[in-house]
């Protein structure tokens, strides 16, 4: 390890820029490096998904990952301890990935995200499990070389039917990445079902949204549940109708399910179908900001809401926005609200942090005249593990907001 170490290409950062990556955080941004300083004062242009050593202004090491220049995040860091990363660092990883997924299993629900990236160490590497299928996406070229290391261990220890690689996201694109989608092992299947708190649910693994279904909202699928037995309930931004399904499933009166695209709405519908719910549901393609102004004009009321939109603040500077998007959409749903009326209202944008998002909501309540009580705050679910020294995993909100007058 040690003669290993020696050949990693040195980065040093500029003075006082050490901080975030000596308390845990995995990336070194372009900024922090000091291009007159370590091994590329002598080497400019090291070749893109080399490993490479980080260490302070004044040389002393703080870990190791791989390196990307055409990347504003130039380096992602494997480790923060003294060791060179390498494929069983790699399969250890990916061993303690799912041993706390398995520790964590649900008896009703079969799909969970099993690698969350730099959430678990293993920078740019998403796997989903849907059912018994496996599907892999790298997002940084550092991690591809590792591809295979990791899919050949996913299939060891799972045995899938199938492990498909799902290198289509465009982000790939700026890492300097090709786009492409093909089956490791098995078939390219394009469509499964999967099982979420006993429903059946169609994912879509090639043109759906993320890898093809929210994993990370299946908790707080279920937590709708309790709020929703006799009561007319309103799912907007619903995709393919996680929230909806559980609310008929656990006796809504009725549901509106809303979202803008019109494959996502055909999906929610099939969904609803396979469940025998479809009766109860009724699907409507629309801007959801659209939808609920004009619910209000209509003076529609709703017992139950979910708001739960995609992130509208992709960045700090988009974060004004963004607050504006969240007030709206929150205020029409608090004035289709009335007393004993529930709100669980969403916010994925890593740029909104927690407290802001409370804030803008308990600012929309009040513009609607509403008093309000928030019973609870829960985020992604547990798959989606939230790392410390790294606050971007913790990016989902979920507000439970009653109505009391
Ligand atoms: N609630 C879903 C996930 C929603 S993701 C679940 O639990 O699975 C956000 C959704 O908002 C996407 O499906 C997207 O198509 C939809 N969307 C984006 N902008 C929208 C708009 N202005 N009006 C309605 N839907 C929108």
């Amino acid at each position: 390890a040690a003669r290993a170490h020696r050949i990693m290409i040195q980065v040093w950062l500029r003075p006082g820029t050490q901080k975030a990556v000596a308390s845990g955080h995995p990336w070194v941004y372009r900024n922090q490096i000091d291009p007159a300083a370590g091994d590329l004062a002598s080497m400019p242009s090291a070749e893109p998904g080399s490993l490479v050593t980080v260490h302070d202004s004044r040389g002393r090491y703080l870990g190791s990952g791989f390196y990307n220049p055409r990347s504003m995040i130039t380096v992602r860091l494997l480790t923060h301890r003294l060791e060179t990363p390498d494929d069983s660092l790699i399969v250890r990883r990916i061993e303690e990935a799912l041993a706390f997924r398995e520790a964590n299993r649900r008896p009703d629900t079969d799909s969970y995200r099993l690698v969350f990236a730099e959430a678990d160490r293993l920078p740019g590497l998403i796997v989903d499990q849907y059912g018994d299928t496996v599907v892999l996406q790298v997002l940084a070229l550092g991690m591809e070389r590792w591809q295979e290391t990791a899919a050949a261990c996913l299939v060891e220890k799972l045995r899938p039917a199938r492990l498909i690689l799902k290198n289509d996201d465009p982000i790939r694109l700026k890492e300097g990445l090709e786009l492409y989608q093909r089956a490791y092992y098995g078939d390219l299947a394009r469509q499964v079902t999967i099982r979420e708190n006993g429903l059946l649910m169609k994912a879509d693994l090639d043109q759906g949204q993320k890898t093809g279904y929210f994993l990370d909202q299946k908790a707080n699928h279920a937590r709708l549940r309790r709020f929703c037995a006799g009561r007319r309930v309103l799912d907007a931004f619903c995709y393919s109708g996680g929230f909806a399904l559980n609310a008929a499933a656990a006796g809504a009166a009725a549901v509106t399910a809303v979202d803008i695209s019109p494959e996502a709405v055909t999906l929610a519908l099939v969904n609803a179908e396979l469940n025998g719910l479809s009766e109860k549901i009724t699907f409507a393609s629309a801007n959801a900001f659209d939808f609920l102004r004009e619910a209000v004009a209509k003076r529609q009321s709703f017992d139950t809401i979910v708001l739960d939109p995609p992130a509208f603040a992709k960045s700090h500077g988009a974060r004004d926005g963004a607050r504006r998007g969240y007030k709206e959409i929150n205020l029409s749903a608090f004035r289709l609200l009335g007393p004993g009326g529930i709100l669980a209202t969403h916010s994925c944008s890593y740029h909104m942090p927690e407290p802001m998002f409370i804030e803008t909501v308990m600012e929309a309540a009040w513009d609607a005249r509403r008093t309000v009580r928030l019973l609870a705050v829960h985020r992604q679910d547990f798959d989606h593990p939230v790392l410390g020294g790294y606050p971007e995993s913790h990016y989902l909100k979920s507000l439970w907001v009653e109505v009391i007058a």
